[in-house]
């Protein structure tokens, strides 16, 4: 079994057969040619069902989650929706209470079309997800660590739960990324990327995943939904992606230690009243995040003292952060989500979230240290 530093190097990267060129090339065709009766050459048809550059995606993804199935997608949330919507009219859905808001605009807004109800729990408590379960209850979400609040759930006891009640677990593994944790391993069903964020890694392409511990009945119809309703990737974004893909164990690396750096220097600023940032002891989640992640992350988000006029004050004051919505890229990007997320947020108002970049940590310290101290001033 291959370590998951050689597997983002190499899966789904052969040499082109034809030129031997070690960057694989990027097929943009919409169509491929069949026999008279539509006898297919090489596997392929059309590109809105599948193509030879998504495949060594999807290739990549299945081997660095540990899946035998990648399916890509052309966002992180026509990949949450194909999922979603492929469970049978009448399922229940458990939620996370705190989530990426997409998810909650979903169980709200379009799941109910379908008639699948979703309900949100609090997934580190394993009671309450327990006494959340009801019979028609065909799929867990867990989203781990959490957008925007960094809560922790325990992926093998919700598989555990969810398998007991005939429910598959599906895990949003977008802040972690198989580098550090890796789902399937822990027993969910499904993984969920955004690839926008990490994979993409330069805020300059959006796409998304699904990866299936099996190539079983659940996976054949969420790829024909992807085929019949096209939500697939582009080729040129596959293309981009899969050159994330190699580069991302290192990336994370220094994500994980200036995320780390930087949350233990809000964590002892007295402008700041809480950190969320599983790395840190205090976290409620952190014994689960040490067992099931090999390192805590590039995300975090704190609460500023003096509530939201001061949350806005800090982020306007900073200079080499910048203020803007997504993550995972090589900026650091700050954002008050309560404001991104709009009129019917839960995010608490003093909260602000930063997708810790690639920069010097000396130099994002000074400049989030500023920024706490133009607003005690
Ligand atoms: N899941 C998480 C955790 C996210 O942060 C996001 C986007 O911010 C999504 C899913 C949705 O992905 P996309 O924006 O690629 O549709």
């Amino acid at each position: 079994m291959k370590r998951i530093e050689t597997l983002a190097v190499h899966a789904g990267g052969e040499p082109d057969e034809h030129t031997g060129a070690v960057s694989p090339p990027i097929h943009m065709a919409t169509t491929f040619r069949h026999g008279p009766a539509g006898e297919r050459q090489a596997g392929y048809e059309y590109q809105r069902e599948s193509n030879p550059t998504q495949d060594r995606l999807e290739t990549a993804l299945a081997a660095m989650e540990g899946g035998e199935a990648g399916l890509c997608f052309g966002s992180g949330m026509a990949a949450m929706a194909a999922v979603l919507e492929s469970l049978p009219a009448g399922a229940h859905v458990l939620i996370p209470d705190d989530c990426y808001t997409g998810l909650r605009v979903l169980g709200a807004e379009f799941l109910p079309q379908r008639g699948i109800t979703a309900s949100a729990v609090d997934m580190a408590d394993l009671a309450a997800v327990r006494a959340a379960l009801r019979p028609e209850t065909r799929m867990i979400w867990a989203e781990t660590p959490s957008n925007p609040r960094l809560c922790v759930a325990d992926i093998a006891a919700l598989a555990d739960l969810a398998h007991g009640n005939d429910a598959l677990l599906a895990c949003d593994n977008t802040f972690a990324t198989p580098v550090l944790q890796q789902p399937l391993t822990l027993g969910a069903d499904v993984v969920m990327h955004s690839t926008t964020k990490y994979f993409g890694g330069h805020s300059d392409v959006m796409g998304g995943a699904l990866v299936f511990a099996r190539r079983d009945a659940f996976h054949d119809a969420v790829f024909h939904r992807r085929h019949l309703t096209g939500g697939i990737l582009a080729p040129f974004s596959a293309w981009l992606i899969l050159r994330g893909c190699r580069s991302l164990p290192a990336r994370m690396a220094w994500h994980c230690r200036n995320a780390k750096a930087l949350a233990e220097f809000l964590s002892t600023h007295p402008a700041v009243e809480a950190v969320h940032y599983p790395g840190l002891a205090a976290h409620p989640g952190h014994a689960i995040a040490a067992r099931q992640m090999s390192d805590f992350g590039g995300m975090l988000s704190f609460r500023a003292k003096g509530g939201r006029e001061a949350a806005l004050r800090i982020a306007g004051a900073l200079r080499l952060a910048i203020n803007a919505t997504s993550l995972g890229g090589p900026e650091t990007l700050v954002e008050h989500r309560a404001s991104i997320e709009g009129e019917n947020t839960v995010s608490p108002a003093n909260l602000l979230r930063v997708s810790v970049g690639l920069e010097h940590p000396d130099d994002l310290l000074a400049d989030f240290g500023r920024a706490l101290e133009a607003v005690g001033e």
